[in-house]
C-alpha cells in the first residue's frame, strides 16, 4: 500500500484518496486504522535525541503533547488533501479555526474586511475581542464586486475574510475576483470553506488560508467539535503554526480519531446528502408558501452562476424564505411540528435539522433583507419522500396561522 506521500496519490480519484490518505501502512501491525495516541509527556533516552525531536516531521519537534502527535497527523494530512493545500493545523473547534488565523494575521492598528453574511460568532470575535486589541473591522456586502471591495481597502488592511456561501443566507462570493484585489493590495485572503468542503478548492481560487468546521460533514455524526486551518505555502504555514502554538490550541486525540473515522465515509454521505438536499429544495420551490429557496445549486437561485463556475457540488444545507404574510410565530410552530427534522444548531450530521434563522441574522452593511421569515434546513440521510411528507404536514401547520 502506498503511503500518503506516494506520487501516485495525486492522480487518484477523490473517493480513493479519502480511503487511503493518511493511512498508517504497516506502522500499526497491519490494522487498518491508527490507534489513539494520548499523551502529554514524550520520553527520550538522551538529550541528543530529544533535541532532534524524534519525529518523522522534522520541523515538528515532538517533545510535548500540545504540539500534536500521531493521531493528529493523519487527520491533518487528509484535510490538507481534501482542500488541496500543503499543511493543515487541527484546532479545538470550528470557531477556533476562525479566530486563530485572524490573530495570526492581524495586529493592533490594522484593519480587517469581513462579509456581512459571516458566521455569527466570527462577527462577535471581531466586534469584541479584535476591537479591544485595537483592530478595526469593516463589514462588506458579500456579493460586492471587485471595484466595490477595492474602495473599502485602507492602507492598513491586512486581511480580507470570506465565507462562501454564507451559512444562514447562502450568498456565493466571487472569491477569485475579491482575492485578486486583496493580492494587489498585499492583504491575505482567509476563507471559511465549511459549506464547500472539497467542492470548492480554495487555493486554486486565490485563497491563502482555508478554515473548516470539521464538526460538520467531516465528523458527520453530530458528536465532536473540531476545526482545521489549512495553508498552501511554507510562509503561511509558519505563521499559522506559530500562532496556534502560542495560543496553546490543542484538540483531543480521541476527537481526531473520531473525525478520521468520519472522513472515510464523507464522500458517500456528501453525495447522497447533496442529491437529497437538491431534491427537497426543488420540492419546496414548488410550494405556494415559499417565496424563495436559497440553495446555490438550484438554477435561478441567488449565486447559482458563480456556484456553477467555481464549485463541483453542494452540501445539503440551504435556506427557505416564506412569503412575508407568514409570521415568525407561524414558522416557529411549523419547525416545532416537524417529526424527522430536529430543531438545533450545527449541521453536517447524518440527521436532518430545521432551524428558524431570521433572528440570527445580524447585518450592518445593508444586505440583510430577504423579504420574509427564514428557515434553514439541513438534509440528512433519511429518505427524501419521508422528509417531504414531514415538511408537507409542517406547511399545513404554517398555513393554520392564517396569511
Ligand atoms: C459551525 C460553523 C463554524 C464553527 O464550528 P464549531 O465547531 O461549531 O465551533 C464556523 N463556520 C461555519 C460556517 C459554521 O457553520
Amino acid at each position: 500500500m502506498p503511503d500518503d506521500s506516494s506520487p501516485a496519490r495525486a492522480k487518484q480519484g477523490f473517493y480513493t484518496r479519502l480511503s487511503h490518505a493518511g493511512r498508517a501502512g504497516t506502522h500499526v501491525h497491519g490494522f487498518v486504522n491508527p490507534p489513539v495516541h494520548r499523551g502529554s509527556t514524550v520520553l527520550y533516552p538522551n538529550m541528543a535525541e530529544r533535541k532532534a525531536g524524534g519525529s518523522h516531521r522534522l520541523e515538528q519537534h515532538l517533545i510535548y503533547g500540545v504540539l500534536g502527535g500521531p493521531t493528529h497527523w493523519p487527520l491533518e494530512d487528509v484535510i490538507a488533501e481534501i482542500e488541496g493545500g500543503t499543511r493543515c493545523q487541527i484546532v479545538s473547534s470550528g470557531l477556533s479555526a476562525v479566530t486563530t488565523p485572524l490573530l495570526a494575521y492581524l495586529k493592533a492598528g490594522e484593519h480587517c474586511l469581513m462579509p456581512d453574511s459571516v458566521y455569527g460568532p466570527a462577527r462577535g470575535f471581531c466586534d469584541n475581542f479584535l476591537t479591544r486589541m485595537g483592530i478595526a473591522t469593516t463589514y462588506y456586502d458579500p456579493c460586492i464586486y471587485a471595484a466595490g471591495i477595492e474602495k473599502l481597502f485602507r492602507p492598513n488592511t491586512t486581511v480580507l475574510y470570506t465565507e462562501s456561501p454564507g451559512s444562514h443566507t447562502f450568498e456565493v462570493q466571487d472569491i477569485p475576483a475579491l482575492a485578486a484585489v486583496a493580492r494587489a493590495k498585499g492583504a491575505k485572503v482567509l476563507m471559511d470553506n465549511t459549506w464547500g468542503i472539497h467542492f470548492f478548492q480554495p487555493f486554486r481560487h486565490g485563497v491563502d488560508v482555508s478554515i473548516q468546521a470539521l464538526t460538520k460533514y467531516v465528523v458527520g455524526h453530530s458528536d465532536v467539535l473540531l476545526g482545521s486551518v489549512t495553508t498552501n505555502t511554507q510562509e503561511d504555514w509558519d505563521r499559522v503554526r506559530t500562532t496556534t502554538m502560542q495560543l496553546g490550541q490543542y484538540a483531543s486525540p480521541d476527537d481526531c480519531w473520531l473525525a478520521l473515522r468520519g472522513v472515510r465515509t464523507m464522500a458517500v454521505r456528501l453525495e447522497r446528502q447533496m442529491q437529497s438536499g437538491i431534491e427537497v429544495a426543488q420540492w419546496l420551490a414548488t410550494r405556494p408558501e415559499v417565496k424563495q429557496i436559497l440553495h446555490p445549486a438550484l438554477p435561478g437561485a441567488p449565486g447559482h452562476d458563480i456556484w456553477k463556475r467555481d464549485f463541483t457540488g453542494a452540501c445539503s444545507l440551504f435556506g427557505v424564505v416564506f412569503h412575508p404574510h407568514f409570521s415568525q410565530d407561524a414558522v416557529h410552530a411549523m419547525a416545532e411540528s416537524l417529526q424527522l427534522f430536529g430543531m438545533g444548531a450545527s449541521w453536517g450530521g447524518y440527521e436532518s435539522l430545521a432551524l428558524p434563522t431570521t433572528g440570527f441574522v445580524t447585518r450592518t452593511a445593508g444586505s440583510g433583507d430577504f423579504g420574509g421569515q427564514m428557515l434553514r434546513l439541513h438534509i440528512g440521510l433519511e429518505d427524501t419522500a419521508d422528509l417531504c411528507a414531514d415538511l408537507d404536514q409542517g406547511l399545513t401547520v404554517l398555513r393554520s396561522f392564517g396569511g
